[in-house]
């Protein structure tokens, strides 16, 4: 069956991800192929392509495409690394990194979006994703280490926990808080330690839980749970 939004998904990889200097094959083949309209509620599909990002319910959002993109080119996902991603959204970050050949564990804390991003992933037929719920800033312990995490959620600090989970040589994405916005940190581990590289400037929904924020936009956890 044709796809009534390829045209508007080519011009999305065109004006949105080349035009800013994203030129690595294999990343724009796989924005390319992912349906991302599908990802989105049935009334707003035809924004599924413009250059934002757009709700996906319960106060969430899915990324823009270009900060999608830019998480995945900064991790440097290759064929079969393990990629523990935080945040699962709508599931359309999963699908771009298991098109990468990546295994992808993803957790997300909130039950209807986990439903729904699980519900996507089987009709599009990637079969291989495992998603779970849960606080996402604790990790996915039985699984670790990682070759990559991608917190796709923005933190007040890099949760503790994540960083012993990230494989020696491994990379861990993150958009923590500065001022009021979000920077775009990648974490590298060697045996030596972690190198912090600080990139771009961006804007996230808040990544809640222990080791991230309080359900009360900036109250980090600890101190809501002392405080109630
Ligand atoms: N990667 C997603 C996609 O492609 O659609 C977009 C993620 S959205 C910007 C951030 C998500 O992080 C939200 O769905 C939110 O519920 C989730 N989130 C926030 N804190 C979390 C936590 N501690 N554990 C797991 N998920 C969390």
């Amino acid at each position: 069956m044709s796809d009534p939004y390829q045209i508007e998904r080519e011009r999305m990889v065109e004006s949105q991800l080349k035009k800013r200097g994203i030129h690595n094959s294999q990343l724009l083949e796989a924005f390319s192929k992912v349906p991302r309209h599908q990802f989105l509620p049935r009334n707003l599909r035809s924004e599924a392509y413009t250059d934002g990002p757009s709700p996906i319910g319960e106060g969430q959002t899915i990324s823009q495409p270009y900060m999608t993109a830019l998480m995945t080119l900064s991790a440097e996902v290759a064929p079969g690394d393990r990629v523990l991603e935080i945040g699962t959204g709508s599931g359309y970050q999963s699908a771009i990194l298991a098109e990468l050949g990546a295994e992808v564990y993803t957790i997300e804390r909130i039950p209807e979006l986990l439903e729904q991003a699980r519900e996507t992933l089987r009709q599009l037929h990637y079969d291989k994703i495992h998603a779970r719920l849960g606080n996402g800033t604790l990790g996915w312990e039985e699984e670790a280490p990682f070759d990559i995490i991608l917190i796709t959620a923005g933190a007040p600090e890099i949760p503790a926990p994540l960083l012993d989970q990230l494989a020696i040589r491994g990379r861990l994405v993150i958009p923590l808080e500065e001022g009021y916005s979000h920077v775009l940190y990648v974490v590298r581990r060697s045996p030596k330690g972690f190198h912090q590289e600080r990139g771009e400037r961006c804007t996230f929904v808040p990544l809640i839980g222990e080791y991230g924020w309080g359900r009360n936009p900036r109250t980090k956890w600890g101190k809501l749970r002392k405080d109630s």
